[in-house]
């Protein structure tokens, strides 16, 4: 399928997209790496950052690392914690979050690939988590058992006698099917769907914005460079996402 560029739209001309935003009445907004970068947290993809540097992705964060080794999976994770621990969401959260009462009554749905807990720490009501959250531990067997992640983690499940693990999604490991599914609802039904600071490389997060795209939503990209999104976007701004949110929540509150 050959598809049209994406316009390119400048934050002096935030007009394209809100008068579409006015007349919607469902807005999804799905997040990635990028998003949380303005609070420190490098991207996935980042060169030479502390967080995936020197480390094996399938050694520290894959199903099969975990049984493996699951003490260096727990040791990977809880540095990763500590890092999160002195983070804080920032401007394009808190925008994101402000979107709720701008947009009323639409309705404002988060898609995040995120496992920072920062969309909802910046006051976000309706977050899916594709990928988990580091905010939580569960049982690895799924009797029921989850936890906020504290500093002290039992070993077992209390529950049923499974290993503890950090409730995110691991590589090799399926999305949560119900939180999947309403996603892809909410693709389907979104008037407006924002695709905001990912790379798109990750499946199958990054096919909801194709089915979005297909299901006649208007696509807005924020990326400060191109991704295997852009295609697929009707706009795309080029620049970073607290520039780019703070910058719409001023024009809707003109508007408005
Ligand atoms: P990615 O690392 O693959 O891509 C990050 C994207 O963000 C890139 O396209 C980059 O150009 C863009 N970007 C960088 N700075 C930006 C900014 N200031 N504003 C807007 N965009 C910016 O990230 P991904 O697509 O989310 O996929 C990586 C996977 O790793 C996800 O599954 C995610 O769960 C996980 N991850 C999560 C976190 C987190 O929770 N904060 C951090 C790293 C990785």
């Amino acid at each position: 399928m050959l598809l049209d560029q994406p316009t390119n739209v400048s934050l002096n001309d935030l007009e394209k997209i809100v008068r579409p935003l006015r007349k919607a009445e469902r807005v999804a907004i799905m997040s990635g790496a990028g998003l949380s970068a303005e609070s420190g947290i490098p991207t996935f993809r980042d060169a030479g950052n502390g967080l995936w540097a020197d480390v094996d992705p399938m050694a520290v964060a894959s199903i099969d690392g975990f049984y493996r080794d699951p003490a260096k999976v727990w040791a990977w994770h809880n540095d990763l914690r500590s890092r999160l621990a002195g983070a804080t969401p920032n401007a394009g959260h808190r925008c994101i979050a402000e979107l709720e009462a701008l947009l009323a009554p639409a309705e404002v749905l988060v898609i995040t690939q995120n496992i920072d807990g920062f969309h909802q720490e910046a006051g976000s009501h309706s977050v899916l988590e594709l990928h988990g959250t580091v905010k939580r531990i569960r049982c690895h067997r799924q009797c029921g058992f989850a936890a906020p992640w504290e500093d002290v983690v039992p070993e077992r499940c209390p529950a049923c006698g499974a290993l503890v693990r950090p409730d995110i999604v691991w590589f090799g490991e399926a999305l949560d099917s119900e939180i999947l599914e309403r996603a892809a609802d909410a693709a389907l039904a979104a008037d407006v769907f924002f695709v905001i600071g990912t790379s798109g490389v990750v499946q199958p997060a990054a096919g909801l914005a194709v089915l979005a795209k297909d299901a006649g939503a208007l696509v807005v990209e924020v990326n400060p460079g191109e991704t295997n999104l852009t295609e697929f976007a009707d706009y795309s701004a080029r620049t970073s996402a607290s520039e780019f949110l703070v910058a719409l929540c001023r024009a809707l509150r003109s508007a408005g």
